[in-house]
């Protein structure tokens, strides 16, 4: 079999070498100053005229009306012609640059653009589920064309400021796979990093691309919502309604900061907890089944693929925490502590002083380093500085010290409760404190952790993952009991 596609930045050399197909017309042979038209005189067609002529291609544009173009709007070097003489001169490639309501209006240009390449640049006015996309009615509209969808998620701003300061990935996607490829060699010379996204059927996600609205955040940001939501409920009844019914206690003072400041460390230590329960789930469930190789359940593919947003959220909130807590307000509540251990100090009882001194800094020192691992964890989840980090270091990063990250918050927590998840005072109107609750998912996690570091887990666990697979999976008649298939050689 011949080799199918080499590609190249370097559009003068001719690079691939392809099966004969319906549209191998199309194979790399150009040289330098290649021209290339655009359909359409508008925004993205003056920034992109720009850029093809600072990589060295010859540009012609063609508007319906090329005497009112504004020609201090395009470089000197880019002719602008009607529309006719502009696909006419292309010699390849034809960018239409302008809104497919208006494909129609192009018809005439048929015969010019038969045998061209069209890149169809146009985004969906709205999120379309299950309809054809824009490049798939112009491939019905110009049969004689090869239609090739990109350059839709670029936006004129990036296209005339060059790559580095916006994002360099143009996705791309045709049916014939020449034209494809030209235009991919096209956008590497250009200086984005193209990304074939395949057939023509996938212009309907491509075109999509541009309106979807974190598309990943939805899950972890309601998720976060109402743990702060429940969380608040929660101390607003147990601390400030609660009182106030029982014995007119007025703590409604509380709400805007003290409570505030208690539910931002609890919601960040679950969420920090969810980042990494399910990896322990998944790790139950390779055990269980004894192979790596059946999928998981939809919910918790779904799950492990949050978890990076969920991290990021945890870090928001144990910010907010952070800040909160260096506020002048807890200042003066240290300064009132401050007193009491003087006070402590003065009467003589010198174990009670220090134990306090112990716990306090403890306390401090435990989140400061639980927040500065979650910097950490944050930044390297950032894909500039990801993609600088080789496999074992980012599972270092992101497992190791993710998990210390748990341990210390977990830690600093435990230490803000001391003993008082003993005392029976602690538990107003028979409801435990907020850390109490937000204690429980970590702790979950740390014990769950352990159990997988118990000797003969951690081996089957690492086994499974290189591959190995229990008898059951390796041979579905020993699992259901049946005698092995009786043999004539014996
Ligand atoms: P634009 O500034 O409105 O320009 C569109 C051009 O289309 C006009 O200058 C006009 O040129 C031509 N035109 C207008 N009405 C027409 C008609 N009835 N028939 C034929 N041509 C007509 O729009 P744009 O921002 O450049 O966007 C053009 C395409 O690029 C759209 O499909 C858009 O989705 C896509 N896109 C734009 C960006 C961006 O950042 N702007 C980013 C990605 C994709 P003449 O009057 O000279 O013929």
């Amino acid at each position: 079999m011949r080799p199918v596609a080499i590609m190249h930045a370097d559009l003068r050399t001719p690079l691939l070498t392809s099966p004969a197909s319906s549209c191998s017309q199309f194979q790399h042979q150009d040289e330098g100053g290649t021209v290339i038209s655009i359909i359409g005189t508008g925004d993205f067609s003056r920034s992109l005229a720009i850029r093809l002529v600072a990589s060295g291609f010859r540009v012609v544009v063609g508007s319906r009306n090329p005497g009112r173009v504004v020609r201090d709007l395009f470089p000197d070097a880019v002719q602008v012609r009607s529309q006719r003489e502009a696909a006419d001169a292309a010699e390849k490639v034809v960018f239409l640059a302008v809104y497919p309501e208006f494909y129609g209006s192009l018809e005439h240009l048929k015969e010019q653009l038969a045998g061209k390449v069209l890149v169809d640049v146009s985004n969906a006015a709205r999120l379309k589920t299950g309809e054809a996309s824009n490049a798939e009615k112009l491939a019905e509209r110009f049969p004689e064309s090869r239609v090739v969808k990109g350059f839709n998620v670029v936006s004129a701003w990036t296209l005339q400021t060059g790559a580095p300061d916006g994002s360099r990935q143009v996705l791309v996607c045709s049916s014939c796979s020449d034209s494809k490829a030209l235009v991919v060699q096209l956008a590497r010379r250009l200086g984005f990093s193209p990304v074939d996204m395949g057939g023509l059927g996938a212009s309907r996600d491509i075109e999509n691309a541009p309106l979807l609205l974190f598309p990943f955040w939805e899950r972890p940001v309601l998720t976060t919502f109402l743990l702060l939501l429940f969380f608040y409920g929660y101390a607003f009844i147990r601390d400030v309604l609660l009182p106030y019914i029982d014995r007119g206690e007025n703590n409604f003072h509380q709400l805007p900061f003290v409570t505030v400041n208690q539910v931002l460390p609890a919601v960040a230590l679950v969420t920090l907890a969810l980042v990494y329960l399910p990896g322990l789930l998944a790790a139950g469930f390779q055990l269980f089944r004894g192979t790596k190789y059946s999928r998981f359940p939809g919910w918790l593919d779904g799950w492990m693929r949050r978890r990076k947003q969920l991290g990021l959220l945890s870090f928001l909130c144990a910010g907010l925490h952070a800040l909160y807590s260096m506020s002048p307000r807890r200042g003066a509540e240290r300064g009132v502590l401050g007193a009491a251990v003087q006070q402590v100090k003065a009467g003589g009882d010198g174990s009670q002083w220090e134990q306090t001194m112990w716990r306090s800094d403890l306390y401090l020192s435990s989140g400061i380093l639980g927040f500065g691992v979650l910097t950490l964890l944050a930044v390297t989840s950032l894909p500039s500085v990801g993609n600088a980090l080789n496999w074992r270091e980012f599972t270092f990063v992101q497992s190791g010290l993710g998990y210390a990250a748990v341990a210390l918050s977990t830690v600093h927590t435990l230490l803000f409760g001391w003993d008082s998840a003993f005392l029976p005072a602690t538990y107003l109107y028979h409801l435990p404190p907020l850390y109490l609750l937000a204690l429980v998912l970590p702790c979950i996690l740390l014990v769950g952790r352990l159990v997988l570091l118990l000797p003969c887990l951690e081996s089957r666990l690492a086994k499974i993952r290189r591959g190995w697979e229990s008898r059951v999976h390796r041979d579905p008649r020993e699992a259901a009991g049946s005698d092995p298939q009786p043999s004539w050689d014996a």
